[in-house]
């Protein structure tokens, strides 16, 4: 495809704008499809502000693709601890033992090559073959939908099987030919900075004079999405259990259900928020009770209200004391030190361990 077509006008503007505004991140200085294909997965759900620091951290542990693949999914959980989403770095992980073993640690340099590793989407796909190979794919995020649909007033919803095939299209026709990367980060960083969901600031705009919801006042009707997301609620009453030596119960989560192979404390869950006297009469407790000998609750810690993106978990922590336990394959008693080398989810960090 030439890079002049009745569209161009969009990666001009686009690729001008960003020369002067774009952001300076560390994966933007580098062609190592490694790095960038770390820093895709480290900003998935999470915002740039937020990811750098877990970005740098984890490269300069892991430096390279066999680093990564070397390491124990322990070591790699724990470098992730707080960005949540825990699937993303055990397919991370995976990934880089199988480039590493079947590929001698070269990342794959074609779009269908990168697509085909576990936990690569279109999107981190794309992005990676533009940015390190030069390869013209269009990436789009969430700020990318926004700015198209607003810029060429496009109401089909963006979570649609159609949608999704028209944006790709669009995205298809104005992918800068040249400058593929660029034209990847700067629709992400107009989407972020420019563009924004609420208030987006339409007279620093560089498509302002081409863009129809600017021009029918409709930014606040697009992008359309389809379905709402369902949130629901989850109860978790969490008891800080410490036994005479000083050592503390954790337990490993292994069922499917959120932060697989992390470490929280033994707990009760309920679907509905629960008294404490309900709580402490619950067959839950009676039977965790059982198992903990001389269980006294000693003293109640925090209540807190944790958002993941499907669910909303209310929470409390109960200290406890028992005089001995009898735990379960996935527990272990361990000493404070020992709990501060394992990976838990940013909630245990939030509910604190320590009186
Ligand atoms: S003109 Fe306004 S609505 Fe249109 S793309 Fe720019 S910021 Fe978004």
């Amino acid at each position: 495809m030439s890079e002049k077509n009745e569209n161009s006008w969009f990666s001009d503007l686009l690729l001008a704008w960003y020369a002067d505004n774009g952001r300076q991140l560390p994966w933007r200085e580098t062609k190592d499809p490694y790095k960038i294909w770390i820093s895709e997965v480290v900003l998935q759900q999470t915002r740039v502000e937020q990811g750098l620091p877990y970005y740098l951290r984890f490269v300069e542990r892991f430096p390279t693709v066999v680093d990564l693949a070397e390491a124990s999914e322990d070591e790699v959980l724990k470098h992730w601890q707080g960005l949540g989403y825990y699937s993303r770095a055990r397919n991370l992980h995976a990934a880089a033992k199988q480039i590493s073993t079947d590929r001698q640690g070269n990342i794959p340099d074609t779009y269908e090559g990168l697509r085909a590793m576990k936990g690569v989407g279109d999107y981190t796909a794309a992005d990676i073959a533009a940015l390190a190979y030069g390869l013209p794919h269009a990436a789009i995020d969430g700020n990318g939908y926004r700015v198209l649909s607003r810029v060429f007033g496009i109401d089909t919803p963006i979570d649609s099987t159609r949608g999704k095939k028209e944006f790709a299209q669009l995205g298809a026709e104005l992918v800068s030919q040249s400058k593929p990367g660029e034209f990847n980060q700067g629709l992400m960083d107009l989407g972020a900075t420019v563009c924004t969901p609420k208030n987006p600031q339409c007279e620093s705009c560089p498509l302002t004079d081409k863009c129809h919801a600017q021009q029918h006042n409709k930014w606040q009707e697009l992008p359309v999405k389809e379905k709402k997301t369902k949130v629901h609620d989850r109860f978790f009453y969490y008891f800080h259990i410490t036994l005479p030596d000083g050592r503390i119960l954790v337990k490993q989560r292994k069922d499917k259900d959120i932060w697989i192979g992390l470490f929280d404390y033994p707990m009760v869950e309920s679907q509905s928020a629960l008294e404490q006297a309900e709580l402490f009469s619950s067959k839950e407790f009676k039977q965790l009770k059982k198992r903990m000998k001389g269980l006294t609750v000693t003293g109640e810690g925090k209540s807190l209200k944790h958002q993941l993106s499907h669910q909303t978990l209310h929470t409390t922590l109960y200290y406890c004391q028992a005089e001995k336990a009898e735990l379960k394959d996935n527990e272990q008693a361990v000493e404070v030190d020992e709990f501060n080398q394992l990976a838990i989810p940013r909630l245990i960090e939030l509910l604190g361990g320590k009186k």
